[in-house]
């Protein structure tokens, strides 16, 4: 028998609330313009409901009234589109010797978009330090725009649990640091959240919601940077698994003879198949992988026979894991990031020879397989929007 220990309790009328907000704010986004009966008729919410909810809504100044009217049989109706424009959502992804940050408005729209190099910092405190000096010069610049800041997201290269803490970045040498914790610290209670997320999984966030793929229920986003991780997004969610560590797909063994990896064991995706398999020389920065990738393919261009070897090898290692992808979670899209988009004209046709020799499915499966058109600010993109997707859950800020 089955038994339960809790009633059924009574939905909290605040809760409904906020729920019902947030559908009216997520079809504001996806349908705007529309009136307060577009509104009605779609979401199945009566009309005086919808007008009390729309009516908070402009009083947050999430929303606002054009003034445009669209005639209808009847009376003229008001057409409704997001405001926003008082708000800021924050993202910024640390990298090895660089740190990218990203303001967008409620809407998606750019506010600003930086990239400041990031060396000397030794120690997991010194980068939080920074990290809190990008941000509060961030802030500044919002609050001289008169814009309230909704929250901020951190993406790391690493292992990221679902309480905030860096379990493992190995490219930055930090070992369980309690990153939200320490910079929130840092910024001093600075008045909005502060998450962190592992930059693969803030990456996939920033496609599905603003990429060339926006909209794509399933989505795999493989980070091309000196570590591969995968963000994973099915059925329109974003899957992190138990303790958040899902789509360690760098570490899967495609050779057990193949070169070391950093984590110190033989073949794994990463050491074959991500960038310092490209490169000739190991462990270079950032700035430097970048002048080393345009000769590359340069060279390619060029046709040089040995480069385009490389290149054929590499491929088809990526091609093995993707497939590996591909037979377990069925994506649309498979999306190639970081490094892997000025090298995807030579990637991209060994990987889906290696993809429909290795998937079972008919087609395999149907999934496609494209290089990132967001650049490299991907991850910190999708630490602003993952503050705009809590925002669209109901989180809303407060009437100030
Ligand atoms: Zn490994």
């Amino acid at each position: 028998m089955i038994t339960s220990t809790t009633d059924p309790q009574p939905a909290d009328f605040a809760d409904v609330r906020a729920t019902n907000l947030a559908v009216v704010l997520r079809f504001v986004r996806e349908h705007a313009p529309c009136s307060r009966a577009d509104i009605a008729a779609s979401t199945g919410l009566n009309k005086a409901t919808v007008s009390s909810l729309v009516a908070d809504l402009i009083d947050r100044r999430l929303v606002r009234e054009t003034g445009l009217t669209e005639n209808r049989v009847g009376r003229p109706a008001t057409m409704l589109v997001l405001d926003g424009s008082p708000y800021a959502a924050i993202g910024i992804e640390i990298n090895v010797d660089y740190v990218t940050a990203v303001a967008v408005d409620l809407s998606g729209e750019r506010l600003l978009s930086w990239r400041r190099s990031f060396s000397g910092a030794t120690t997991a405190g010194q980068a939080i330090a920074g990290v809190a000096a990008i941000v509060r010069r961030v802030v500044n610049r919002m609050a001289k725009e008169e814009r309230q800041v909704l929250g901020l997201t951190v993406g790391v290269p690493g292992l990221v649990g679902t309480d905030g803490t860096v379990r493992i970045a190995p490219n930055l040498g930090w070992h369980d640091v309690d990153l939200s914790g320490d910079l929130a610290k840092a910024l001093r209670d600075p008045g909005f959240s502060v998450q962190v997320d592992n930059d693969a999984n803030l990456a996939a966030l920033a496609e599905h919601r603003f990429g060339a793929q926006a909209g794509t229920a399933n989505l795999v986003y493989l980070t091309g940077e000196i570590g591969v991780g995968a963000g994973v997004i099915l059925d329109g969610r974003l899957r992190r698994g138990g303790q958040g560590y899902a789509g360690e797909i760098g570490h899967i063994q495609l050779d057990p003879l193949g070169a070391e990896c950093r984590c110190g064991r033989l073949g794994c995706l990463e050491a074959v198949a991500g960038i310092g398999a490209v490169l000739e020389h190991a462990a270079l920065s950032p700035a430097e992988v970048e002048v080393e990738l345009d000769e590359v393919v340069r060279l390619a261009r060029a046709g040089d026979s040995r480069t385009l070897n490389v290149l054929g090898t590499v491929g088809r290692n990526l091609g093995k894991g993707v497939a590996v992808m591909a037979n377990l979670l069925n994506p649309d899209v498979v999306i190639l990031g970081g490094y892997y988009v000025p090298l995807a004209p030579w990637l991209l046709p060994e990987v889906e020879a290696e993809m429909r020799g290795r998937t079972i499915a008919p087609d395999v499966g149907g999934c496609r397989v494209v290089a990132s058109t967001l650049g490299y600010g991907a991850a910190a993109l999708g630490g602003a929007a993952r503050v705009l997707d809590s925002v669209d859950s109901g989180r809303l800020p407060r009437i100030s």
